[in-house]
């Protein structure tokens, strides 16, 4: 790529960034475990841990199977207040020693430093991730990002190692704008790496969300002086701390569509499990509302209604099926149902990735389909409109099918299963292609099929010698 021009926001941009409140939120948050073992969390949040479990994680500090070294512990108030009557959300947010039992994984389990032409910017095939925060208001013990959050060194393509920088609004809008340059100049086709206009950017971490609003306001205004048409945002702040989506934030964003008309804010939210926003009775039942549907927390729901009413504001969920959080067909019946009645849009579930540690959490890919499958059923068809994912290096991949009948072909006895790429990492071209590989009921990653590889037109799998017919294994 040539020289990336160095990006400066027009006095348009810095207007509107000055007028921004930058908002002051509490989210009475507790981070580190050493607060639960020295009993000096709030009253309310003794016992969170049992003494057990405090005294078994206290055994493996300082070892390389060290809780905190994986993933520091994090928590706020409200989602304590959920949690401690939630054996899922517990799950969620509580460490456990059986997270590094088997710490085997990538750091970079989508080979995303291969893509990274800038610090903290990824630019695959159509759309550019930018990482420009290092924590979020809570941490999921799950999260893939663990070695963004826990400052871990990562691999770069030069074999150099060092942490994941987040992305400097001058580098990441100057490499767009020369990418988009350079595209419009070649016809509509990047020169060097075919790849077309960026229209789109993702901000992602850690989660946007725990930056102010001036900051993200800057964002905002920086990418579409650049010329991206649609920022996404992706953020768990409406499970862990909702009323950061307060007045403050509304004047934001009401500013920035009245400055920037054009672009479209797409929240990626994430909801893992419906007791992280309906109410319970004293029963642990969910309440039904006599209007229709269930209770949501009102806190939850007013951000919602707050996001939905604007036309400009697209809101989906996203979230992957973990092993003892939400690998529950009814659990995920209830979530897509009632995130769909309160316009947020089911888009996808996914498997679990291959990071470190991650055979504590994830569940085996062809019980992720067979859950999401059962969870659908019962479901209108606008209810059930999202999919199960799985991300290969190459791209987006979805689990189409698990078939439970033979097939009449080698590696076929026991069933197959079903995978193609929604697109390619770094060519559109390979959307659609397929592959078809025989049945294992443990397998938790790719590599898990490669001995029972029937068909595979996407390439998700090494090639073995003996292929006579392309694709045919
Ligand atoms: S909200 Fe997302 S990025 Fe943050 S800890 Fe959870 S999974 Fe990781």
């Amino acid at each position: 790529m040539s020289t990336i021009p160095q990006f400066t926001s027009s006095d348009k941009a810095q207007r509107f960034v000055q007028a921004i409140d930058k908002g002051r939120y509490d989210r009475q948050i507790t981070a580190g475990l050493g607060k639960f073992v020295d009993n000096t969390v709030e009253a309310a949040m003794q016992g969170f841990y049992t003494e057990d479990e405090l005294a078994a994680l206290v055994d493996i500090q300082g070892t390389d199977r060290d809780i905190e070294q994986r993933m520091p512990v994090k928590i706020t108030r409200h989602y304590f207040e959920q949690a401690k009557n939630s054996s899922a959300l517990q799950q969620l947010i509580k460490a456990s020693p059986a997270e590094t039992y088997d710490l085997a994984g990538s750091q970079d389990p989508g080979k995303q430093m291969d893509y990274s032409p800038v610090e903290g910017l990824l630019h695959k095939y159509e759309i550019g991730l930018i990482y420009v925060a290092s924590t979020c208001s809570a941490h999921c013990r799950f999260c893939y990002r663990e070695e963004l959050i826990a400052r871990k060194d990562v691999a770069r393509p030069d074999g150099a190692m060092a942490p994941k920088g987040l992305a400097k609004v001058e580098e990441v809008c100057g490499y767009i704008l020369e990418h988009n340059r350079a595209v419009e100049a070649n016809g509509g086709r990047h020169p060097e790496s075919g790849k077309e206009k960026l229209r789109e950017v993702l901000m992602s971490g850690g989660d946007p969300m725990v930056l102010s609003n001036k900051i993200i306001g800057n964002w905002w205004a920086s990418l579409a002086e650049a010329g991206i048409e649609n920022i996404r945002l992706g953020t768990k702040e409406l499970a862990f701390f909702p009323d950061r989506f307060d007045d403050a934030f509304f004047d934001m964003l009401d500013k920035f569509h009245e400055s920037y008309p054009r672009t479209s804010i797409r929240f990626v939210v994430h909801f893992n499990h419906p007791d992280e926003f309906l109410k319970k009775d004293a029963g642990g039942n969910f309440i039904t509302n006599p209007g229709g549907g269930l209770e949501w927390l009102d806190n939850t729901i007013r951000s919602v209604q707050r996001l939905a009413s604007r036309y400009w504001v697209n809101i989906d969920n996203q979230s992957p099926i973990i092993k003892g959080i939400n690998d529950d067909s009814d659990a995920l019946r209830i979530l897509q149902r009632e995130l769909k009645r309160n316009r947020i849009e089911n888009s996808r579930f996914y498997c679990g990735r291959d990071i470190v540690g991650h055979r504590a959490f994830n569940v085996p890919i062809e019980d992720a389909w067979r859950i999401l499958n059962e969870s659908q059923k019962g479901l209108s068809g606008i209810e059930s409109h999202a999919k199960l994912s799985i991300t290969h290096y190459k791209g987006k991949t979805e689990v189409c099918a698990v078939t439970n009948a033979p097939m009449d072909v080698r590696h076929g006895e026991n069933g197959v299963v079903i995978f193609k790429l929604y697109r390619g990492a770094g060519d559109a071209k390979l959307r659609g292609k397929v592959a078809i590989v025989g049945r294992n009921p443990g397998a938790v990653w790719f590599n898990d099929y490669e001995d029972r590889v029937i068909f595979d037109e996407a390439g998700l799998f090494p090639k073995s010698k003996d292929d006579a017919k392309p694709g045919f294994y």
